[in-house]
């Protein structure tokens, strides 16, 4: 790395370190990772005692590439992004993701006061993160990360995470034609259940790792 790139990496890390910081004193277990590689490692080590691994739908944790590691390892997989399955066997898998062993996610955004939010059109992925799973591994990229308040979190993903996933969903909404919210009322509207997790939910084996790499949206 030169200078430039030297002196960015460590200002994230310094950021980084902050929210892994707040999110020990909410009682999460939380981890820095270096790379995203640091990352991968972690899930497969504590994938260990897993049968079931359910995956949330993120785009940072597809990127970690652990889905295919896991697979080899016997685990079963609990996936409803194939676009093979029906309507029924995606809710069906789902249903079944909500008592997994392990559940796989990554985080809309995350207040460097170590508070998560999350805004979800089905639900199902905000509600496995905090009750049912045995364990939830949450991964979150620098650029996830915000210096404010969860108001601002919220902000943070309406403006840069929902507008590029409802592209990416095919959604018909204005933000997927405009790259901007207005607070529409679609049929296809993705921000209908918002989250926000401020301590570690009581019964929930929750780790949330912070990735000094940029990741999903
Ligand atoms: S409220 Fe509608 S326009 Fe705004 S981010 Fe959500 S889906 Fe997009």
């Amino acid at each position: 790395m030169g200078m430039t790139e030297d002196l960015t990496y460590w200002t994230h890390e310094q950021k980084c370190l902050k929210a892994v910081e707040s999110l020990a004193k909410n009682s999460f277990t939380a981890l820095y990772c270096p790379t995203p590689q640091a990352a991968a490692d972690y899930i497969i080590t504590n994938a260990a005692d897993s049968v079931t691994v359910g995956f949330g739908g993120s785009m940072s944790i597809v990127s970690l590439g652990v889905e295919q590691r896991l697979q080899e390892q016997g685990k079963e997989i609990l996936n409803h992004a194939s676009p093979a399955l029906s309507r029924d066997e995606k809710m069906e898998i789902m249903r079944r993701q909500l008592t997994c062993d392990l559940f796989l996610s990554g985080c809309n955004a995350l207040t460097l006061n170590g508070e998560l939010v999350n805004i979800d059109a089905t639900g199902n992925r905000v509600a496995a993160m905090f009750f049912g799973p045995r364990r939830v591994i949450v991964v979150a990229g620098r650029n996830k990360l915000v210096d404010g308040t969860p108001q601002n979190a919220i902000e943070r993903v309406k403006a840069w995470a929902t507008p590029p996933n409802s592209k990416r969903l095919n959604f018909k909404t204005p933000c997927a034609d405009t790259g901007f919210c207005s607070d529409c009322n679609s049929p296809d509207r993705l921000c209908r259940v918002t989250t926000i997790i401020d301590r570690k939910p009581r019964f929930t084996d929750l780790h949330v790792l912070i990735v000094n790499a940029d990741m999903g949206f």
